[in-house]
């Protein structure tokens, strides 16, 4: 695959491209895969791409990416894929993974597919979808049973297959027990852990490793036109994560580097009333929503990673300043300690606790850690 075309705009990844390729044309493909990997190294683009070059009608540097085989597999309207990922559960059926799910909600399901079709790293955001049911898998055991045109293998690619819950699962199982012919399997997951042991050991095991911030800089510089420090920044932000990369450029960082500086200030100088008033108000301007809760943490853990690594990059001239300060300032800061905090918090802010609650909690324990002083359990 190395030599051949990447219609997937895969980002890096050259060995483990070769690797698939050397086992395709090795002509002992198994029938079963579990890709596993970080968020965002490009496991369900890898899966893609692996469906394409085992269905691309080109003679040779498979997948071609032009025949029609590709693209149909390119816009996942392929005769022979059948792509299972978490629906939101609105009826009981035990054999429609769709039904009950209404019209303008299909469209946004839609919509967000569009969007994977047009980048495979980004991540299906559809409301309510937690778990891959057992519809899903009944629907897929109709499905694989159907003829269809021979020439073609049969993909099944799992997204996030951890989701399925214990019925899918063993419903699933029973499906790679007695494998139908010229059918393969893809699961991608985050968490192979997750999976039932019965379902491992029937598939083959592949690592796709993380991709460097270098690679995603490079990235969101070439192709999204982000100006080299944003770039960095954001490349560094997301711990090899390159959709979650895309989605911190377009967030203006130097902002939360300002939020930053002004906060850990006011943690190391001043009284326990302008803790609270910067609580206060980063409660209510600056972390309204979600994402930006999640952005600025996100950041703050990398501030102190860097603080405790002593780790200079390159570009962001703003940033190394701020961290030479920070260990100039508090020497016998406990960044581990700190960062635990942080990761804590975000971990808290993405099951929903209260807002305010959490950040103030995170401010007084983040204050001892500046000083070196253990919080008291
Ligand atoms: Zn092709």
């Amino acid at each position: 695959m190395a030599e051949t075309l990447n219609p997937y705009h895969l980002i890096g990844q050259d060995q483990t491209r070769r690797y698939w390729e050397s086992l395709i044309s090795s002509g002992r493909f198994g029938h079963a895969h579990i890709l596993s990997g970080h968020s965002g190294v490009g496991k369900d683009a890898m899966a893609l791409t692996i469906a394409t070059t085992l269905n691309c009608k080109a003679e040779k540097n498979k997948p071609c990416g032009e025949c029609s085989a590709c693209r149909q597999m390119q816009n996942f309207e392929h005769p022979a894929l059948n792509l299972i990922f978490a629906l939101p559960r609105r009826s009981p059926s035990q054999t429609d993974p769709f039904a009950g799910i209404k019209d303008g909600e299909m469209i946004l399901i839609n919509e967000e597919l569009g969007k994977k079709v047009k980048w495979p790293y980004y991540h299906l955001q559809i409301d309510g979808a937690n778990d891959i049911r057992i519809a899903a898998i009944r629907k897929l055991r109709k499905d694989i049973y159907l003829a269809h045109d021979t020439g073609s293998i049969r993909i099944v690619i799992i997204l996030r297959a951890h989701r399925m819950n214990v019925e899918a699962a063993n419903a699933l199982l029973k499906i790679l027990e007695e494998p139908p012919e010229g059918t393969v399997f893809l699961l991608t997951t985050e968490f192979p852990d997750r999976l039932p042991d019965t379902i491992r050991s029937r598939c083959a095991m592949h690592h796709i490793p993380d991709l460097s911030w270098k690679l995603i800089r490079d990235d969101l510089v070439e192709k999204k036109g982000v100006d080299a420090v944003q770039a960095e920044i954001s490349a560094r932000m997301a711990m090899g994560d390159l959709a979650a990369a895309h989605t911190y450029a377009e967030q203006d960082n130097t902002f939360w580097l300002d939020r930053i500086r002004a906060t850990l200030n006011t943690l190391a100088r001043e009284d326990f009333v302008s803790v609270h008033k910067q609580t206060l108000l980063l409660k209510d301007k600056d972390l309204e929503n979600d994402e930006s809760r999640q952005q600025f943490l996100s950041l703050l853990i990398l501030f102190f990673r860097d603080v405790a690594l002593d780790i200079k990059p390159g570009e962001t001239a703003l940033w190394v300043a701020q961290v030479q300060q920070m260990q100039k300032l508090f020497p016998s800061c406990d960044n581990h300690g700190a960062i635990k905090a942080i990761e804590r918090t975000k971990d808290a802010l993405a099951r929903k606790v209260h807002l305010q609650l959490a950040i103030t909690s995170l401010f007084f324990e983040l204050r001892k850690h500046l000083r070196g002083q253990k919080p008291q359990d």
